[in-house]
């Protein structure tokens, strides 16, 4: 029914076009999946032609919502019980991560989980030595089967030679069960420093993996088991990914260019450019 011309005079509603730019995984739909979208205006009696990046009226009572965070825009019914008059002024509005800062964001929260299961491991390590103070072998072998069961299934640190320690091999108990506490705090720290992408969790991270694979380094010369060289190749991969992508220490241009990215997708100038041309063309 439609010629080219007619095709071309249709103006398609704004976010409903071939996505403008990169391809792969859209980690914004993600984030609105798990919080919801991130709209503006859904309070407010009346939007006006200064609001069109984020809301436009519609038609019967309805109006499109563009989504800070992934860009789709909704059509919802106007509010019927409004509670301000306009739209909240950008500078009262928090955006959305988006963009490269997000993708970043979900990959600390990753690596986070990792040190999450780490305390889990080492937990059941020093519920052992405790075990083993209090003259409970029995339930110390449990605990060291459950870790090293645990162990098995995920990969990672090598519990053998935390098993060895609890054998009595590496000085008193009670200094190795410190030693573990003072591991598990540190795994925790990283791991809050990771989940909240902290600066801190960052560099704390940097410098617990790459002692971490000292050891690791060592235990290869004698062991070349898989949950070696997994756990091995993961930790080496989480430094060369805070080092180079986090720009740890002044590479790549350091906390500044992480900065300037962020601005570069987490901005009103970059919702403007992401805005569909014919929309643009519309409003
Ligand atoms: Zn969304």
């Amino acid at each position: 029914m439609s010629s080219q011309a007619d095709s071309e005079a249709f103006v398609r509603p704004p976010g409903t076009g071939a996505r403008s730019r990169r391809s792969g995984v859209a980690f914004e739909l993600i984030g609105c999946a798990w919080n919801g979208h991130s709209l503006v205006g859904t309070d407010a009696a009346e939007v006006a032609a200064e609001d069109a990046l984020v809301v436009r009226p519609g038609d019967d009572g309805t109006r499109w919502y563009r989504c800070l965070r992934c860009d789709a825009w909704l059509l919802l019914p106007e509010p019927t019980a409004p509670t301000r008059a306009r739209p909240a002024a950008r500078d009262e509005i928090v955006l959305p991560a988006r963009g490269r800062p997000l993708k970043s964001r979900y990959v600390l929260r990753l690596i986070a989980l990792t040190r999450a299961f780490n305390v889990l491991v080492l937990l059941l390590v020093l519920c052992g030595a405790i075990a083993v103070l209090v003259n409970q072998t029995a339930l110390r072998d449990d605990l060291v089967a459950n870790a090293t069961t645990l162990q098995s299934v995920f990969g990672g640190q090598a519990i053998g030679q935390l098993e060895s320690l609890l054998s009595g091999g590496a000085g008193p108990l009670w200094l190795v069960a410190a030693g573990l506490a003072v591991l598990i705090g540190l795994e925790t720290a990283e791991g809050v420093g990771l989940w909240r992408a902290t600066r801190w969790g960052e560099y704390l991270t940097f410098v617990m993996t790459t002692l971490l694979l000292v050891p690791e380094g060592l235990e290869l010369t004698s062991s070349t088991s898989p949950g070696t060289i997994i756990g091995m190749v993961v930790n080496l991969a989480v430094v060369l990914y805070l080092l180079f992508s986090k720009r740890l220490f002044g590479l790549r241009g350091g906390l500044p260019a992480v900065q300037a990215e962020r601005d570069h997708d987490i901005s009103w100038a970059a919702l403007a450019r992401h805005l569909p041309d014919r929309a643009t063309a519309r409003a």
